[in-house]
């Protein structure tokens, strides 16, 4: 059915068997597969003036294309997501590396065998390397906030080494907040590898890139006779929830609303803002070949940005004499003030006012949250994948 900006003159709610709010992961996911084994007429809402969510790649003016809300690399152990999703998409083989720039020396994260002989000098590193084996056995994730419990000196020794040089600044600039004020999770997403394995994700079965974009990925997915796509509208003008019904344009709705935005909008902020990270993303064109030897360096002994990503690097574009690189300036986040919610801020507190705003809805048996703003996870896309596609099956077996 398309895609366009706005609402059509006469938009009648009515028309449709489900309201999506959000065209990322989340919505588009739900949206395709409603429409394919229900036959559910779909109508998506999005406010921004694209698809894709914050997965949205596109050409810049040097003609790189970038990815506007942070560099995305797929990843993921799941079959079910991976069979998925490759319906719509081919992908490239390529395995993200990042390095982490730690006082000028380049040292693969997550810390490895490699790093340890580039931090310590050969013949120590790969003593101490024996040690991690023999602590914790070869091709194992260690998370550094477990490596930090450990008594033995020379553990203590390389436990410290990486908790000062690859976390505590990285995470103070990103958080706000240093390692061990953070929730496990989030340190653990990047822990030490014991072994020689340098890709950012060793243990994923499947990585790529989508081999002609995201974007294009999502075109693909939205390709389907039920599926309209409105952009540049917001659902908060148009949905009204109570207790116990919804409402759309002020008409109270029967059918299925899937809601991917932040929980706390659609009441106003009223319990108080659920708390979030936000990063203020600077592009820069180079007229070089090559900027960086990876896709991703991270810095994290100095500078005030996190990371710098080399967009060819990742997507192998061949485009010489240019390239776009971004530098990802972390900022406390403020509602109201146009800046993106990225990253939930994962703490008790913060998931109990979440449930607390959770129960508003629990009586709504036609509306559903999901993805990583709805959910207030730290969800990487395959994630949202996953939890699109089990909220899928649950609407279909209701609808059976
Ligand atoms: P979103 O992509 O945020 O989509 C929600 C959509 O809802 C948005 O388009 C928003 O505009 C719309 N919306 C919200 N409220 C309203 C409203 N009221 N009306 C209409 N529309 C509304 N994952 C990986 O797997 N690999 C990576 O390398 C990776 N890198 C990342 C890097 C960064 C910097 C960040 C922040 C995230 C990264 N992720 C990565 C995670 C990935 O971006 C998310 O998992 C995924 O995009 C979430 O999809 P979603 O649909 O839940 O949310
Ligand atoms: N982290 C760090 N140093 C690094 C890489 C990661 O301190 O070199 C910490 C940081 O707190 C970060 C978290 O680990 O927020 C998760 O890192 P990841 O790369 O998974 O973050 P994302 O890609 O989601 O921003």
């Amino acid at each position: 059915m398309g895609i366009q900006s706005g609402l059509p003159a006469g938009f009648s709610p009515d028309v449709y068997d489900v309201i999506v709010v959000g065209a990322g992961y989340a919505g588009v996911v739900c949206a395709r597969r409603l429409a394919e084994s229900c036959g559910f007429k779909v109508a998506i809402l999005e406010r921004r003036g694209h698809i894709a969510g914050n997965a949205y790649d596109y050409a810049d003016e040097a003609g790189v294309l970038v990815h506007k809300y942070g560099p995305h690399i797929y990843h993921t152990i799941s079959d079910r997501v991976n069979d998925f999703l490759s319906r719509f998409t081919d992908w490239t083989d390529y395995q993200h590396k990042v390095l982490a720039n730690i006082h000028g020396t380049l040292m693969p994260v997550p810390f490895n065998h490699r790093s340890l002989r580039l931090a310590f000098g050969d013949e120590r590193g790969e003593r101490l390397y024996q040690k991690l084996v023999d602590t914790f056995g070869e091709n194992k994730k260690v998370p550094i906030m477990e490596l930090r419990e450990k008594n033995d000196p020379e553990l203590v020794e390389v436990a410290d080494y990486v908790y000062e040089n690859v976390f505590l600044h990285y995470t103070m600039k990103q958080w706000g907040q240093a390692p061990d004020q953070i929730d496990p999770s989030v340190m653990g997403r990047v822990p030490v590898f014991v072994g020689d394995d340098d890709r950012y994700f060793p243990t994923s079965t499947y990585q790529g890139m989508p081999a002609q974009g995201y974007t294009a990925l999502f075109e693909r997915m939205l390709e389907h006779d039920l599926i309209s796509v409105f952009l540049d509208v917001d659902a908060r003008d148009l949905l009204r929830l109570t207790e116990t019904s919804a409402s759309v344009c002020g008409r109270p709705y029967g059918g299925e609303i899937i809601y991917t935005g932040p929980l706390d909008e659609l009441f106003g902020l009223d319990l108080g803002p659920l708390p979030y990270r936000s990063l203020d993303m600077v592009f820069e064109t180079l007229d070089v070949d090559q900027f960086q030897p990876v896709g991703t360096v991270n810095y994290t002994t100095s500078e005030d940005f996190t990371r710098i990503t080399e967009f060819k690097n990742m997507t192998g574009q061949v485009l010489p004499g240019r390239t776009t690189i971004m530098r990802e300036y972390p900022q406390p986040y403020e509602p109201g003030r146009g800046q993106t919610p990225y990253y939930a801020i994962l703490d008790d507190a913060n998931r109990d006012l979440y449930k607390r705003y959770r129960a508003r809805i629990s009586g709504l048996v036609n509306f559903h949250c999901v993805g990583r703003l709805a959910e207030y996870r730290y969800y990487d896309m395959d994630g949202v994948t996953a939890s699109a596609l089990e909220l899928s099956d649950e609407i279909i077996s209701e609808h059976n």
